[in-house]
């Protein structure tokens, strides 16, 4: 495996690559790896030719009183698992390499974004599809590899790719889990001892909810308020949004059916955790 810095050598790289008529898959991270990433990195490795990751902690979709300069950051452990993963190219480049210069244009999400992480983080979106554009723009991907875990991400990178006619096969990956069924994620190292024992009731109280629409709960309200309840409850966390809404179209229901998703997001004091599940109803 091989880390690159600049633009301008990975564009050779990506030159090369495409006169042998290798396919590439690409995963874009902010790195501070874990399981979640090296499960979307390990199955670009099965349906490509070469995989790149990057790794860049974007300022642009962070906003003014969010973790941009606490967000954990480890290249040397990322470069070891990452290589252990089957990546061949990883593109870690600062924020000067991709932004030397206060950004002429950016590119600007409008649909799906008045809901979920669109609503509570304005303007989040618009930095991942600016960021994104210019990443699809320089490894010219085949496949592009991201987790459900941000189920919003896909369903808004879906419209990316659609509307500015990427030739980019968007992957979604389901999400890995710990043992005790907290989703993955780099911010989870953020949480308190406490907290961490607690944060495993996100996904509990999902599951809770995915049980009463089994058994025939219909009722946005009351599956909301179970939620709410088991999680304010259990932790010590505070509750930024709890929602139901169709998948991927984002929009509110009157009515429960066809692919719906069940999403959530808990403020602990460093870190803000999410996590949804899908559900296909008749
Ligand atoms: P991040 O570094 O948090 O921006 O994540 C990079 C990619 O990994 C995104 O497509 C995430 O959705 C995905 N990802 C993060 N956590 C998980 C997880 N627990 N399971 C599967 N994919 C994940």
């Amino acid at each position: 495996m091989k880390t690159i810095s600049t633009i301008k050598e990975i564009q050779n790289v990506i030159k090369e690559i495409k006169s042998t008529k290798k396919k590439i898959g690409f995963v874009p991270t902010m790195g501070f790896l874990h399981d979640g990433h090296l499960s979307l990195m390990e199955q670009a490795s099965r349906e490509n030719d070469c995989v790149i990751v990057s790794i860049f902690v974007n300022p642009l979709q962070f906003g003014q009183n969010e973790d941009f300069d606490s967000y954990p950051r480890d290249i040397e452990r990322d470069q070891f698992l990452a290589e252990k993963a089957g990546v061949h190219y990883l593109f870690v480049p600062s924020v000067t390499e991709m932004y030397p210069s206060k950004p002429s244009i950016e590119v600007k999400a409008k649909d799906r974004v008045d809901v979920l992480c669109g609503k509570s983080r304005p303007g989040h979106f618009d930095g991942v599809v600016t960021i994104l554009t210019k990443l699809f723009h320089i490894i010219q991907p085949d496949r592009a590899y991201f987790g459900k875990k941000d189920a919003q991400q896909v369903a808004v990178v879906e419209g990316l790719i659609n509307d500015l006619h990427f030739p980019v096969t968007l992957v979604p990956v389901p999400t890995i889990r710990e043992t005790d069924g907290l989703a993955k994620s780099s911010r989870n190292v953020k949480l308190s001892d406490k907290e961490r024992n607690q944060a495993p009731r996100i996904y509990h109280s999902l599951l809770q909810a995915k049980s009463m629409i089994k058994k025939g709960e219909r009722s946005v309200g009351k599956i909301i308020s179970v939620i709410k309840n088991d999680i304010l409850e259990n932790t010590d966390g505070n509750i930024d949004y709890v929602e139901i809404l169709s998948y991927p179209e984002l929009k509110k229901l009157n009515e429960l059916k066809g692919t719906i998703i069940v999403a959530v997001a808990v403020h602990f004091v460093n870190a803000r955790l999410i996590d949804n599940i899908t559900l296909e109803l008749n």
